[in-house]
């Protein structure tokens, strides 16, 4: 179990509960996307409509479930939890839209891996509030058209690329959750240790922060073992050494990079000087599936500007080389 991974563990999903933000207000971050929302809930609200539909794409752990609850929450109507997976046939889907209430939010979690069969069931159902039915088989089969109650759609998907075209077409509303940078970190970390009654300075705060890969589910499970050191190795305080000394034990280092990342980064700087080297190449050398670099090892790396991505394949910048004390090749 990777403690850098943006996804979230039983542990995450039974705790991620009480620390949720409820509205738009302490949601912290996402500034650009908070801003737009609010509008559209307003006036969603004053029309008395329901509110588009919103696609929110980003890496796992940004904020896209706890961002479909608080929409839910400032239209003040119910949230329907689902994910793509869950619904394997197109009653699965059927049962769930028909028993929607007028104005509800369905969330539909990494919903690019709906079978394309029951995509098709949910275009009439986003576009004019329908469903069509078959009923019966063979000759005898006939087609029935069932009216539901107006809902918003809430899809989550870590990339938009990973949506058909028709479907990406039916939201409204696009938005992309990016990265948090460390003072936002710093402030979803003291609002966590508030919840949790657990004094943090600033210094301590900061340094989870920074390590946290700009994901506020890291963020959060980093406090919650740093907070076990500080109880175990303290006096229940978190500190910045109570901070450093905890997740150095974690092999977190401080640019919230782990073992893998290392091997990831020094395996295209030892093996193959640097790159440019491809994605199947990488994952090969390092025993990994190419689509969990991809997905999981390979946007934080980007992001930090570690890796460049060019049609030849991946490149370790000077980056890479100065945070491993190694000499910068010509
Ligand atoms: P995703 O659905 O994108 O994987 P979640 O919505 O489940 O991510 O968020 C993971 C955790 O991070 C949640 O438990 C939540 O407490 C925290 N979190 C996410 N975004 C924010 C935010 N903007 N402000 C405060 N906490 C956040």
């Amino acid at each position: 179990e990777r403690i850098l991974s943006g996804e979230a563990n039983i542990e995450d999903e039974s705790l991620e509960q009480t620390i949720r933000p409820q509205l738009l207000e302490t949601y912290i971050g996402q500034d650009q996307v908070k801003k737009n929302l609010s509008i559209y809930i307003e006036a969603a609200k004053n029309r008395q409509e329901t509110l588009d539909h919103v696609l929110l794409y980003g890496p796992p752990g940004l904020g896209k479930t706890t961002l479909a609850a608080v929409i839910a929450n400032e239209m003040g109507v119910n949230l329907r939890t689902t994910a793509g997976p869950a619904i394997e046939r197109a009653g699965d889907l059927a049962a769930i839209l028909t028993a929607l209430e007028p104005g509800d939010v369905l969330f539909i979690d990494e919903i690019h891996r709906l079978p394309r069969a029951i995509e098709e069931v949910l275009y009439p159902a986003m576009e004019d509030f329908c469903l069509d039915i078959v009923i019966g088989t063979g000759p005898s089969a006939r087609s029935v058209r069932l009216d539901l109650p107006p809902f918003t759609l809430v899809g989550a998907t870590t990339r938009a690329g990973a949506i058909s075209a028709p479907l990406r077409d039916r939201f409204g509303v696009l938005s992309r959750l990016e990265y948090y940078n460390i003072e936002q970190l710093q402030e979803i970390v003291n609002r966590s240790a508030d919840i949790f009654n657990t004094e943090i300075d600033d210094s301590g705060a900061a340094e989870i922060a920074r390590r946290s890969r700009g994901t506020p589910r890291i963020a959060n499970r980093l406090l919650r073992r740093v907070r076990d050191y500080a109880q175990v190795k303290g006096n229940g305080d978190i500190t910045l050494p109570i901070a450093q000394a905890s997740l150095e034990l974690l092999q977190v280092d401080q640019l919230g990079l782990d073992h893998i990342d290392h091997k990831l980064l020094r395996g295209i700087i030892e093996r193959f000087r640097g790159g440019p080297v491809g994605l199947d190449t990488i994952a090969a050398s390092i025993g990994e599936e190419s689509s969990t670099i991809e997905d999981v090892y390979e946007p934080y790396l980007l992001q930090i500007g570690f890796l460049q991505r060019t049609p030849r394949g991946r490149i370790a910048t000077h980056l890479v080389y100065e945070h491993f004390n190694l000499e910068v090749p010509e």
